[in-house]
C-alpha cells in the first residue's frame, strides 16, 4: 500500500504551469482547472488553464527554434533521447504513482505502460541514426536522383487520457528524432504525467522551445488558433474517431499533413483448435489491460460454437478472481473507470446487451460508493443486435458471441468501421495464415493479446485512423521526401 504521503510527494512533484519556450508559467488567463483522482472523486491539485493566447506563444516558441533544432547534430538528439530513456526508469515509482492518482489503472500497470512509453525514446535514439536519403543514376543514363529526408516542421500533438505517458512519448520520440519542434496537448482529465516528462526532457537536455506544453480546460481554444496557423506543418492525434474527423476537417482547409490514431472495437477470435488455456490468458490481456481502457482493447469474442461454454467458464473464473480497488494499493488488480460519464457509457451498453437477452456470468453492474469503479464482466449469449458488438465499450466488460465456421467467423470480426487490432487464437498454421490475410485491421495478436510494441508499427485502417506510430514506419511520419533531379 502506498501511504498517503508518497502520493502527496508524487502531486507535489508535478509541475503545475504551461512549458513555453523552456519557461514554466501560469496561464495568461492566470486561471487555473482541477485535475482528480477517479478511485476517489477528490482533488488532486490545480494546473494552468491556457487558452488562445497561450497557444499561439508556444507555437511561436516552436517555430522559433525550429530551423536550429533541425540543424542540431543527429548525435546530439540522440543522445537526449537516450538519457530520456534512462532518467524514466530512475524515476520509475515517482511517475507510476501520479500517473496512478490521475487515471486510475494499478501501480503495476502504470509501471508497464512506463516501461513501453520509454522504449519509443530509446527506440528513436536509434532511429535519429538513421536518417537517410539516397543518390541514384537516372534511367535515361544521364540524369541523377537525389532524395533527401528533412524534418516535416514544427508539429502539434493531442493526446487521450488513457495512457498519459506512451500516447505522448510515441510522437514526441520520433519528432525529437526528426528534428522537429512541438507544441503538446495532454488530455485534461490526466495531464500530471506529460508535464512530468516534460521536466524530465529539459535535464535530459532537450533545448527550450523544442517541447512547449499547454494544458487546459477547453481543447478547441487551444487547438483552433494552432492548426490554423500557417507555420504548423504537422498534426498527430490520438483519441476518438469523432474527434479525429473534426480535425481532419479543420485540418483540410490547409492541407495538414495529420496522423490519427482513433477508436477501434477488436475482435478477439477463438477457433476449436486453440489453446484455450493460452486463449483465456490472451482474453484477460487483451480485454484487461488498462481496465479495459484501451484502443486495442478486445472488445467483443467471437467464440467457436463447440467451445465457447469452456472458454466463457474459464474466462469467468479469471474475471471473479480480480481485485478491483484504489490503483495505489499493492493487491489491486483493476482501478475505477476515468469519470462517471464514462461508467454510465459501460452500464447503458451492459444493460442494453441484458435486456436483449445476454446473461451476466460474472459482474453487471457499476460498484457503489466513492470512485467510478465497475465490476469485472463476463457476458454470455450476446445478441448480435447488442449495442456492444459495434461500440467501443471502453471498459472491463467481456462479451461473448459464438460461430460456426471460419467464414463465419472472418465475417463478423470484419463486420465494423473500425480496423485497429484483432486477435486471433488457433493451432492450425495454415487457418492462422488464412485468418491475418483476411482481416481488415492494422495490426493482429496472433496467439497472443497485446500488440503494443516501439518497434513495431501501431496503427488501424478504415475508421480507426491514418498513419503508423512506432516501427520502421514511425519516423516517416515526421520527415518529407525532397527530390532533387540532378543534370549533369
Ligand atoms: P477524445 O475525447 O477524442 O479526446 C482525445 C484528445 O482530444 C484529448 O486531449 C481531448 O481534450 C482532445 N479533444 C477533444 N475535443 C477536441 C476538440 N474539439 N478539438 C481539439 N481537441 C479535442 O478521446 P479520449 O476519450 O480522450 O480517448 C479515448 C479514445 O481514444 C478512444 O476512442 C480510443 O480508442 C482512442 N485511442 C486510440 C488510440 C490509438 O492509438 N488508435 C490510443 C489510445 C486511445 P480534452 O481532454 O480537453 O477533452
Amino acid at each position: 500500500m502506498s501511504t498517503a504521503s508518497a502520493e502527496q510527494t508524487a502531486i507535489d512533484g508535478v509541475p503545475k504551469q504551461l512549458l513555453i519556450g523552456g519557461e514554466w508559467r501560469d496561464a495568461s488567463s492566470g486561471e487555473t482547472f482541477s485535475v482528480e483522482d477517479p478511485s476517489t472523486g477528490e482533488t488532486l491539485c490545480e494546473i494552468a488553464d491556457g487558452g488562445e493566447d497561450d497557444a499561439k506563444a508556444a507555437l511561436d516558441a516552436a517555430c522559433a527554434v525550429q530551423e536550429e533544432w533541425a540543424a542540431t547534430p543527429a548525435n546530439d538528439r540522440s543522445d537526449i533521447l537516450q538519457k530520456a530513456f534512462e532518467l524514466m526508469k530512475e524515476r520509475e515509482d515517482e511517475l507510476a504513482t501520479a500517473m496512478t492518482l490521475e487515471m486510475g489503472k494499478s501501480i503495476a500497470e502504470s509501471k508497464a505502460e512506463l516501461t513501453y512509453a520509454s522504449e519509443f525514446f530509446r527506440w528513436n535514439a536509434g532511429e535519429a541514426l538513421r536518417l537517410d536519403g539516397y543518390y541514384k543514376q537516372a534511367a535515361n543514363g544521364t540524369g541523377r536522383v537525389l532524395v533527401m529526408k528533412q524534418p516535416v516542421g514544427p508539429c502539434y500533438f493531442i493526446t487521450p487520457w488513457n495512457f498519459p505517458a506512451a500516447m505522448g512519448t510515441r510522437k514526441i520520440g520520433p519528432a525529437i528524432a526528426a528534428g522537429c519542434t512541438m507544441v503538446m496537448k495532454p488530455a485534461q482529465l490526466t495531464p500530471l504525467t506529460m508535464l512530468n516528462l516534460a521536466k524530465l526532457l529539459q535535464e535530459a537536455g532537450l533545448p527550450d522551445g523544442v517541447l512547449n506544453i499547454v494544458t487546459g480546460a477547453s481543447s478547441s481554444s487551444i487547438s483552433k488558433p494552432i492548426i490554423s496557423d500557417p507555420r504548423l506543418r504537422k498534426l498527430s492525434f490520438t483519441g476518438s474517431t469523432e474527434v479525429g474527423q473534426m480535425l481532419i476537417e479543420q485540418s483540410a482547409e490547409r492541407v495538414l499533413k495529420t496522423s490519427m490514431e482513433l477508436g477501434g472495437n477488436a475482435p478477439f477470435l477463438v477457433f476449436e483448435d486453440a489453446d484455450l488455456d493460452a486463449a483465456v490468458e490472451g482474453a484477460m490481456t487483451a480485454k484487461m489491460r488498462n481496465i479495459g481502457e484501451a484502443c486495442t482493447s478486445a472488445n467483443r469474442f467471437h467464440v467457436a460454437a463447440s467451445v465457447a461454454d469452456e472458454f466463457t467458464e474459464k474466462l469467468a473464473e479469471k474475471m471473479r478472481a480480480l481485485n478491483v480497488g484504489r490503483g495505489v494499493d499493492e493487491d489491486t488488480d483493476i482501478g475505477p473507470l476515468i469519470d462517471d460519464d464514462q461508467r454510465q457509457k459501460v452500464a447503458e451498453l451492459v444493460d442494453d446487451a441484458t435486456s436483449k437477452g445476454a446473461t451476466a456470468v460474472v459482474g453487471g453492474g457499476a460498484r457503489d460508493g466513492a470512485g467510478y469503479f465497475f465490476e469485472p464482466t463476463v457476458l454470455s449469449g450476446v445478441p448480435d443486435e447488442a449495442r456492444l458488438r459495434k461500440e467501443e465499450i471502453f471498459g472491463p466488460v467481456a462479451p461473448v458471441f459464438t460461430f460456426d465456421s471460419e467464414d463465419e467467423a472472418i465475417a463478423a470480426a470484419n463486420d465494423t468501421e473500425y480496423g485497429l487490432v484483432a486477435y486471433v487464437f488457433t493451432r492450425d498454421l495454415k487457418r492462422a495464415f488464412r485468418v491475418c490475410e483476411k482481416l481488415e485491421t492494422g495490426m493482429i495478436g496472433l496467439n497472443q493479446g497485446l500488440v503494443s510494441n516501439a518497434g513495431a508499427p501501431f496503427g488501424g485502417v478504415k475508421a480507426s485512423g491514418i498513419g503508423r506510430e512506432g516501427g520502421n514506419e514511425g519516423i516517416e511520419e515526421f520527415l518529407e521526401t525532397k527530390y532533387v533531379a540532378i543534370n549533369l
